[in-house]
């Protein structure tokens, strides 16, 4: 609501049209790998019209088609590791110039270090947008491991079924991607969500901190 309210009064001042009058929701969903980000942006996609774009997904792609971008990226995502900035930035970047006419994004797995917020923030500023929130979902290190293991049963991944590469990654969000958190708490953007319940019962929670944003 305050978004749309400050673009509306942007556009007055500027004078701009119609075209840059778009409010859009862009928002982050955030939380360590296995608390279930995948699981909701399916649910919050739909319910809020957004785009869904999930960074550890367009590299999966990349890997299958045996990209040269997906081959860089597998050399850090196999040991647990995050994937340099400039390879990650330009990736999103070009998924989101490949889909302007859209009501909103959902960020999920992005931004994962300040550089990326950084970028992310000068990339909005230059559409004339911004990021409307980020939402964090907790859950506790013991139930992620066991949640990754889990799911490395059945994903295929092989950064699920190696426990060493799972507390490798439980380690690179606690040092490098926490911070994203503080980051947008200083521009009153951060929430948190408890991740620990059923998937209605999350996807509630989330829906009511989203729609406390919009
Ligand atoms: P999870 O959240 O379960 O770790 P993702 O699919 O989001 O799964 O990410 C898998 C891997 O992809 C990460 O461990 C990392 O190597 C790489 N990756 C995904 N997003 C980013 C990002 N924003 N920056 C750097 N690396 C990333």
């Amino acid at each position: 609501m305050i978004n749309r309210f400050i673009n509306y009064l942007k556009s007055i001042f500027t004078g701009s049209d119609k075209t840059s009058l778009k409010a859009m929701t862009n928002l982050i969903l955030f939380g360590p790998p296995g608390s279930g980000k995948g699981t909701q942006a399916k649910h919050l996609m739909e319910k809020y019209n957004l785009l869904h774009i999930s960074t550890g997904d367009l590299f999966r792609y990349e890997i299958g088609n045996k990209t040269e971008l997906g081959l860089k990226a597998r050399e850090y995502m196999d040991q647990g590791k995050l994937v340099p900035d400039e390879v990650t930035i330009g990736m999103l970047e070009n998924k989101i110039n490949a889909n302007p006419e859209v009501a909103g994004y959902l960020l999920d797995g992005f931004p994962r270090t300040i550089p990326q917020c950084e970028a992310l923030d000068a990339f909005m500023v230059s559409k004339d947008q911004t990021v409307s929130g980020l939402v964090a979902l907790e859950v506790n290190d013991e139930e992620i491991v066991q949640r990754l293991l889990k799911r490395g049963e059945t994903s295929g991944r092989p950064d699920d079924s190696n426990e060493e590469v799972i507390r490798k990654r439980i380690a690179v969000y606690n040092e490098e991607t926490s911070p994203v958190y503080d980051y947008y708490k200083k521009q009153n953007k951060s929430h948190t969500v408890d991740g620990i319940g059923s998937e209605d019962e999350i996807f509630n929670r989330l829906s009511t901190t989203i729609d406390s944003l919009l």
